[in-house]
């Protein structure tokens, strides 16, 4: 792994919910603003860049045919384009090829097949390493382990990047699939990630047992990347309202639990990552 387990290194906060207020409206996939507005994905790179961040992670969170298919753009233009505008504003930091979940519903719940998955991430794969400018793979904010199997799957046949895979788990400590951390860690391990991680759906105060229970279950690295608190639905819209500062001080408490990497997820801003370069003195 490119990175040091056994020192701090601060990844990114979010992408999608900053776009928002940048214009993007509700529906539209995020990954077509490295085409349409790449000033306003750069500049949101840049920022936390400034902010401390080590790593930041590419705009293609969506970046598969499925869910590109209306926008008219295809997989290899809004891959190559957000690489482009992420390794501009990196300079000598690291970019992380961002990967989401599918949004399809796997067997046998649904109809969506491992190698559906796989060739799908095949393709986003393939996209990234011809650009040549992508350091690590973030596979994140996943809860389906046959999903996350495809995707690493695909990674590591048509790359030799260090991957890695963060997990979104509810507040019982479980996946949506029912999967519990040691069950989610082992398997991950067993597909061949360099780390593993939990982001997404919880605040940091909520994510304290999910990181417990994470420490205790594997030694690889792990990187955490809460939300801005719990959600809050006011007037049809989502907010996070928690503050950096608040923010960074859960973070200390999870680095006081072993953990050396972390950043943030939906609602955070570069003022969250700066707080934790601040409290932490990275
Ligand atoms: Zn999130």
């Amino acid at each position: 792994m490119i990175l040091d387990k056994n020192s701090y290194v601060l990844f990114d906060g979010a992408m999608g919910t900053m776009l928002h207020t940048y214009g993007l409206y509700p529906g539209q996939p995020p990954e077509v603003f490295n085409i349409t507005n790449p000033e306003i994905v750069e500049k949101i790179h840049r920022s936390y860049i400034d902010a401390g961040s080590n790593v930041i992670t590419t705009n293609t969170f969506g970046a598969i045919r499925s869910k590109l298919e209306s926008t008219g753009y295809t997989v290899e233009e809004v891959v190559a384009k957000a690489i482009a505008i992420a390794r501009k504003a990196a300079q000598d930091k690291y970019v992380a090829l961002d990967m989401g979940p599918t949004g399809e519903l796997f067997e046998p719940l649904g109809n969506f097949t491992f190698q559906e998955a796989y060739d799908l991430y095949s393709e986003q794969v393939k996209a990234a390493t011809l650009t040549g400018n992508v350091d690590l793979v973030l596979i994140e904010t996943f809860f389906n382990l046959t999903e996350a199997q495809a995707a690493i799957q695909a990674v590591k046949d048509h790359s030799s990047l260090p991957i890695i895979c963060t997990f979104t788990f509810q507040k019982k400590g479980r996946t949506l699939m029912g999967e519990d951390v040691p069950t989610v860690v082992t398997k991950l391990k067993e597909y061949g990630v360099d780390a593993v991680g939990a982001n997404c759906s919880l605040g940091p105060k909520e994510i304290l047992p999910i990181v417990e229970a994470m420490v205790s279950s594997t030694d690889l690295p792990i990187l955490i990347q809460p939300n801005a608190g719990l959600p809050i639905i006011k007037e049809g819209q989502t907010l996070y309202e928690m503050n950096p500062e608040e923010f960074a001080q859960y973070i200390k408490t999870i680095s006081n639990m072993g953990v050396k990497w972390f950043g943030g997820c939906c609602g955070t801003t570069p003022e969250f990552i700066s707080s934790i370069r601040d409290l932490l003195n990275v």
